[in-house]
Parts: C-alpha cells; structure tokens; sequence
C-alpha cells in the first residue's frame, strides 16, 4: 500500500535501452513510469556519449579533410575555433534529440518521474527528487508500484584511484565539455571512447599521449584494420605506450604529473594539461538497491539475465550496459524491445548472431561477428575476401583511398562469419555485413548483390567476389 503512482511497467533509467523499453511497452498497450535522475531523457548516449562526440567529431572530420586540400588546388588557411560557438553547437544537437524524446513520450502517455530511484521491495520503487545540485538528499520522495518493472540503469566511467580530483583530470564527460583544448594530453586506455575524443582534441590543437595495458590500439577490433588507422592518425601522437600500467599520478601547478610502468614506458614521469580517463565502464547494479527487491547483481555490477532479458526475479527484466558487455546503444535499444514484448507476453528473445562495433574516429574502423584472430581461436577455418580502396573509384575520387573491406566465410559453409572496414564512413557500411550474417548469406548472394557504382559500399560486393574466386568448389 502506500503508492503514490501505480503502472503495469516501471522502466528505470532513460538512456536507449530504457526510452525504446518504455515505448515499445506503451505502443503494446501498458501503462507505463519512466524514472530517470537526469533532466533530460536519452541517457549517456544522447546526453554525454554517442551523439554530443559525434557532433565533434563530424567537425574534426571535417577540418582534417580540408586541412589536405591545399595539394587539390583549394586552400581554406589555418583555421579560427571558436569553443564557446562549438560547444553551444553540440548542446544544440543534444538539445534537439532530447526535447524529440520528451515530445514522443508525451505522445504515448509514458509518464516520466524526475529523480534517482531505488527499490523498497519486488513491487515498489521510491524517487527521490534531484532538485538541483547537490540537493539530491532533500528532495521530495514518491513511491511508485510496479506490476513489472525493466531496470535500464547503464554504467558510469571508472576511475583510477590514485588519480587527483584535479580539473585537469576528465572523463568522457569532463571531455565532451570542452573547456579548453590543452597542449599536452594524456589518453588513460586506447578503447574508442578515448581514441575518439583524442581524436576531436588533437585536430582542435592538442599534442596527444596514450597508453594501454594490452598489446594494441583499440582491443576488440582485427589488428590488420587497427593498422591503417594507426599509420594515418600516427601524426596526432607524441607517444604511444603500449603494455603500459599508468601507477601514479600528482596534481601540480605546471600540470598532471604521470608516472608509468612497462617496457614502452618513459623513465622520467610526464606532465599534462589534460589527462582523460577512459579505461572502461562499469555498470550501476549495485546503486539502485536491487537487493531490496531480490534482484541478484554479479560481484562486477552486471544483473545476469535470461535471453528474454528477464532477472532472477521473473517480473523484474534488465537490459542495456547494467548486463554486460559489449556496452552499446543498439545492443541496449534491441534488449529493450525483447524486454518489453516479453513483459507483453510475446515471445521475444535475444538471439542476434552479431552486434557491429564502430569507432567513428578518421578513418572510422567498423567490425562484425568474427575477427582473423577469434576464428582462429574458436577452430574455425576461414576464406578471406579482400578488397583495397585503393582500387575504388568513389575512395580515389574521394582522395581517402587508404581503406580496405575485409570479410570471412566459413570454409566449409561459404556463408559470411564475420567482416570488417577500415575507411571513411565504415560505420555506415557496416550494417550490410551485419544483415549478411543474419540472414546466412554466402559470398555469391552478397557478390552477385548489385551494388550502385561508385560507392564506398561497392567494396562490400567486391570483397565478396575476391573470396568467390578463391571458394572454386562454388556454383
Ligand atoms: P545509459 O545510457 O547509461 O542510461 C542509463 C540512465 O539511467 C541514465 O540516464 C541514468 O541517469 C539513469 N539512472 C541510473 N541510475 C538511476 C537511478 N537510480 N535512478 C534514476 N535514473 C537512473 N555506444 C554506441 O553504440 N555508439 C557510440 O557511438 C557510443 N559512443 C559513446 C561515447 C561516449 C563518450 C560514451 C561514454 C559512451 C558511448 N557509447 C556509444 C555507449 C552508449 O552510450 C551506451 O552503451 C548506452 O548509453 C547504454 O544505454 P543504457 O540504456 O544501457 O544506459
């Protein structure tokens, strides 16, 4: 008893697992409480991760590219950045997808309630208001009860703990706000996130440092793209540490003060203007109280789930970076439609063979299914189809000719496993090798696809018949 609110669904948390959860969830018919802490809705994705860095980044791209084409007969000059302007130029793009967000809401009755909810038991959540700063704890508290309830609760950035509470001292969020572009910048971990935003810094003036514990750049993603990139982006970095541990840091007044370990180590620490941490994200499970309501989180933070996303508490769903990796906006918004069918009753269920991974840096490297080194490892015998851009009309005509389209069939099956792209605008590409692999296509269907003439996503047909020519058992 004592409900302030009462819904069929709870979804906690608005970021894209838990606004596309909320909606699909009206759109079938319940009634529907959104909690969300921020004041705006779209989560880390819209608010403080993928849009307001793409927004950058298109502008970083944007200048790289005209920066080279003095040698094409145009010349720009050297260019003027006004911050204040670029940055009220990336709230303006937030800004427009949040307000849409709160517009669709509002069209199918999903209530939404400001504040940062915790659970009271199986069926109850209290919010209390987030007033302002720091008045979070004197805030106003309501109880909602909850039928079912999808916990969308995403995950925070790590931080290191000797790193000094220093403004000098970022992450993803401190550096999507842009305060000032440093001379010296520190990027703590070669992950996309990182590599991304040292990439806005560095084209905006910035000299940049990265160091990573493992053996290379952008881990996760097949060596031979990560390649390319590094030749064309080695320009941007003084220094590039690889297998390095970051062990101390100290705040001064000429800067961050860094001390590192490993063999690519420099001896003497190092001083920064700007160290960015972005070694990972780790997941909210463990601050919303979800023990209150039986909820079984894992040592890490992530809520295990079944593949219909459900909980060990069987009216109780999660979804999106609060249950693991990878930790992505599309993987989060599809969770959150299998969630919501399956509190409908439908019989919906995670079962997508593949989740593509970009990073929009330039060039952009985009990957899906298997990689050269995991087919490898799993045992599974692989014919490649290569295509380099350097024979691509639309990349020569682009004069961005240094990518390359790679995928992998299963040698026994032909059908396609895995692919990847280097170049510009991959990530856009990507989507047709994801397709590919989910509807079982072998090298002929996507060879013998016609695609238009010239265009970058050519190269994906053209891949396709690099590997037909070697499959000489094909019809
Ligand atoms: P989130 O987006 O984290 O949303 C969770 C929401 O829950 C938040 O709004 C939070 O305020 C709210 N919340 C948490 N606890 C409570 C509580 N107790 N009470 C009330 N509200 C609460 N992914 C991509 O796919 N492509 C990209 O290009 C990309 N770029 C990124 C760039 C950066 C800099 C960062 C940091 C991330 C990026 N990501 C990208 C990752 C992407 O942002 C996440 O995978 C995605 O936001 C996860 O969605 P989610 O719904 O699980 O959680």
């Amino acid at each position: 008893g004592g409900a302030d609110i009462e819904c069929d669904m709870l979804v906690l948390g608005a970021g894209p697992g838990g606004y596309s959860a909320a909606f699909r969830a009206a759109d079938l018919g319940m009634n529907v409480v959104l909690v969300e802490r921020y004041a705006t809705l779209g989560g880390v994705c819209l608010n403080v991760g993928c849009i307001p860095s793409k927004a950058l980044l298109h502008v970083a791209a944007v200048m790289d590219e005209v920066s080279h084409f003095e040698a094409l007969g145009i010349s720009f000059g050297k260019p003027a950045v006004d911050l204040a302007k670029l940055r009220a130029h990336k709230e303006k793009v937030v800004g427009k997808l949040t307000g849409g967000l709160a517009a669709m809401a509002k069209m199918r009755k999903v209530t939404v309630v400001r504040g940062v909810g915790e659970f009271v038991d199986p069926h109850h959540l209290q919010v209390r208001e987030t007033g302002g700063a720091g008045r979070e704890a004197s805030g106003k508290q309501q109880t909602i009860r909850f039928a079912q309830c999808i916990v969308a609760a995403g995950s925070q950035a790590v931080r290191l703990p000797f790193m000094p509470k220093d403004p000098r001292v970022v992450d993803s969020t401190g550096a999507l706000a842009l305060a000032a572009v440093p001379r010296r910048m520190l990027i703590l971990g070669g992950g996309i996130i990182g590599l991304e935003m040292g990439t806005v810094y560095s084209t905006l003036g910035a000299r940049l440092d990265v160091v990573e514990m493992l053996d290379g750049l952008m881990p996760g993603a097949d060596r031979d793209l990560v390649r390319v990139w590094q030749k064309m982006n080695a320009p941007r970095f003084d220094n590039i540490m690889l297998k390095t541990k970051t062990v101390a840091a100290e705040a001064t007044k000429d800067g961050i003060l860094v001390r590192f370990e490993g063999e690519q180590a420099p001896k003497e620490p190092q001083l920064y203007d700007l160290v960015l941490q972005a070694v990972g994200r780790a997941p909210n499970g463990k601050l919303i109280g979800a023990e209150k309501a039986g909820i079984a989180v894992g040592d890490r933070g992530f809520i295990p789930v079944d593949t219909q996303m459900r909980t060990n508490v069987p009216h109780i769903f999660a979804i999106g970076d609060i249950v693991g990796q990878p930790m992505l906006a599309h993987k989060a918004v599809h969770e959150g439609h299998v969630a919501a069918e399956a509190a409908a009753g439908q019989k919906s269920a995670f079962d997508a063979r593949v989740i593509p991974s970009v990073a929009y840096t330039d060039p952009e490297i985009a990957w899906v299914g298997l990689t050269e080194d995991q087919a490898k490892a799993q045992g599974i015998a692989v014919t490649k189809g290569h295509f380099p851009w350097s024979a691509s009309g639309r990349a020569i005509a682009n004069n961005r000719d240094e990518g390359f389209t790679k995928l992998l069939f299963d040698a026994q099956s032909h059908r396609i496993v895995g692919g990847g792209i280097v170049g510009t605008h991959a990530g856009d590409m990507i989507g047709e090798i994801a397709l590919a692999i989910e509807m079982g296509a072998d090298a002929v269907d996507i060879g013998k696809t016609i695609h238009p003439h010239p265009t970058l996503g050519e190269s994906i047909g053209l891949a396709a018949e690099a590997a037909h020519g070697t499959c000489t058992d094909l019809p």
